[in-house]
């Protein structure tokens, strides 16, 4: 008798939809901003009724949880901001000597805040901590059993750091399925969006227990600019447990899975992890308008099938991806590749 495999379940809550940025300040110029609601709607369309996948509505995270990573000056200012009557965007970034901040000030926003691309409105924070409990109720889901779980976390998590926001992320969603999953053993957090993912390697800088890997475009030539360098490789007790690599603009899907294969697989047997957090941004496509990589959307199932096959419960958590109309395909696309990839594995096992 043959069985089915479970429906991987899909965590997402609509008021993730009610946060919507309008533009963004990019070197100067006014555009319109790419982190819209229209990426939402485009993979809650491609999975919704596709065959294997699962709508699931999360659990609330509670604040503790998102206090043991970011600071309470962060979340207190994300509480002001639900008095918000307009869009907000930093504009003053103090440093050094200029460090009287006051959360409830939103004068004072830029204090948390690394560029002008992430604006604040009412909205922002009830959708942002949605985001997040979508990714710890997808890590939950892994505790509980799932081999597979995908959160449909937007806005995106990974520029987030400790105290501050940017990169159109607020909370690190990534970090918060990471962490529950840490409780229980060593774990991987492989971002493959195009982007470095600062935030994240930040939160686990000095963490011997979770290895972060992020296979980025030439931090030189691209956001965030100032972290992604191969030469950060943790720190303390974490040296050693951070692996950054940065590729050319124009890689494609071949030069894609030589890297994770010959270079990620071996570094993640060694530190022989329990689970592992794919962060998953997409915009590595070759239609992005943001990223320069050129992987189709059948590069990106076998980056899936890659990373299924070796064997490890996973979360995928959503990134980047900016392509709206194709963005659900590739979604589906690579969490079928994950799929693939576990089933051969589990297959190859008996
Ligand atoms: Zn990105």
């Amino acid at each position: 008798m043959s069985t089915l495999p479970d429906p991987v379940r899909v965590w997402f809550h609509p008021d993730q939809l009610r946060f919507k940025p309008r533009y963004e300040w990019a070197f100067g110029e006014r555009i319109d901003h790419p982190e819209t609601t229209a990426r939402a709607e485009s993979i809650l369309e491609a999975l919704r009724d596709a065959p294997g996948f699962e709508l699931s509505s999360p659990d609330p995270v509670e604040d503790g949880e998102l206090r043991r990573l970011h600071a309470p000056g962060l979340l207190r200012l994300y509480e002001s901001t639900r008095a918000l009557d307009r869009d907000l965007y930093p504009t003053v970034f103090p440093k050094g000597e200029m460090v009287r901040a006051d959360p409830d000030n939103l004068n004072h926003a830029g204090y948390w805040c690394f560029d002008a691309g992430t604006p604040l409105n009412a909205e922002t924070w009830v959708a942002a901590a949605w985001s997040a409990s979508a990714a710890a109720s997808a890590a939950s889901g892994i505790l509980s059993g799932d081999r597979l779980a995908y959160s449909l976390s937007r806005p995106p998590g990974h520029h987030a750091t400790r105290s501050r926001f940017g990169g159109y992320c607020y909370l690190n969603n990534a970090a918060v399925a990471a962490s529950r999953l840490r409780r229980h053993g060593r774990v991987v957090v492989l971002d493959i969006d195009y982007h470095h993912g600062n935030g994240t390697q930040s939160l686990f800088y000095r963490d011997d227990r979770v290895l972060t890997v992020s296979i980025h475009g030439d931090p030189r030539v691209d956001f965030p600019y100032f972290a992604g360098f191969a030469e950060e490789r943790g720190k303390g007790r974490g040296e050693g447990f951070n692996i950054n690599l940065p590729l050319p603009i124009g890689v494609d899907g071949q030069e894609y899975q030589r890297v994770l294969r010959d270079v990620v697989a071996k570094q993640i047997a060694a530190f022989d992890p329990w689970a592992i957090v794919v962060a998953a941004g997409l915009d590595t496509y070759e239609l992005d308008p943001v990223g320069k990589f050129t992987l189709k959307t059948d590069d990106l199932r076998r980056v899936g099938e890659t990373i299924g096959s070796w064997g490890l419960p996973v979360v995928a958590v959503q990134e980047g991806g900016y392509h709206a109309p194709h963005l659900g395909l590739n979604a589906r696309a690579l969490l079928e590749g994950l799929r693939t990839g576990q089933a051969s594995r589990t297959a190859a096992a008996k």
